[in-house]
């Protein structure tokens, strides 16, 4: 690579339920040469969830902190009730340093990187087709039904958002949508410095 090159910033953005962790966690496995971005959260660690590996798990004012001192690229409230942020300087030392990084993010976050980052490559994981998604999202069965209209409204403005995305990948199985998000990363040319 070019001395001084800078890397490409890919963001993988979609509706809830639609895989996307599930993906990304695929290309961490496979390829390690795919810098992803650990992001900081208020919510409280699930079993098995390391600190500084899945996320990095900070109180509410710990998060106000980091925001006060534009530590965080975007940043936004997810499902309304936890705060979810991309730590900045790690990015930005990445990228000067030629690497690929890979945002795993939810559509407002997205919205904000296309914002600070024109350069940016967005990517938009959509489900096989919306019936898919209704199963994914209402399947348990164990909601109520305000609560499956409310979660199935989000759902439809989520995926009227595909159009602002430099790219779509449609999830029907994780490894297939895995090695297209990878390629995608090869085939785009380096992000320009100069936007
Ligand atoms: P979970 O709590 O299940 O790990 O993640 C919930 C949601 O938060 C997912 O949709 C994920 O994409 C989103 N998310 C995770 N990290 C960030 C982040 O740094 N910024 C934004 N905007 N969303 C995030």
């Amino acid at each position: 690579m070019a001395e001084g090159e800078r890397g490409r910033l890919i963001v993988l953005a979609g509706p809830t339920a639609v895989g996307k962790g599930t993906v990304a966690a695929w290309v961490r496995e496979h390829h390690p040469e795919i810098w992803m971005s650990v992001s900081a959260t208020t919510r409280p660690a699930r079993p098995g969830e390391v600190d500084g590996r899945h996320y990095h798990f900070v109180s509410p004012e710990e998060f106000d902190r980091l925001i006060a001192e534009d530590g965080l690229l975007e940043y936004a409230t997810v499902h309304g009730v936890n705060r979810y942020g991309t730590p900045r300087a790690a990015v930005e030392e990445k990228l000067e340093q030629g690497e690929s990084v890979l945002l795993e993010i939810d559509l407002q976050g997205a919205r904000q990187v296309r914002e600070r980052f024109p350069e940016a490559f967005l990517v938009f994981l959509a489900p096989p087709s919306w019936d898919e998604l209704v199963n994914r999202l209402v399947g348990r069965g164990t909601e109520t039904e305000a609560e499956r209209e409310r979660r199935l409204a989000t759902a439809r403005e989520e995926l009227a958002a595909v159009s602002e995305f430099d790219a779509t990948i449609v999830n029907t199985e994780v490894e297939e949508a895995g090695r297209e998000l990878v390629d995608l990363f090869r085939s785009r040319p380096p992000a320009d410095p100069a936007g």
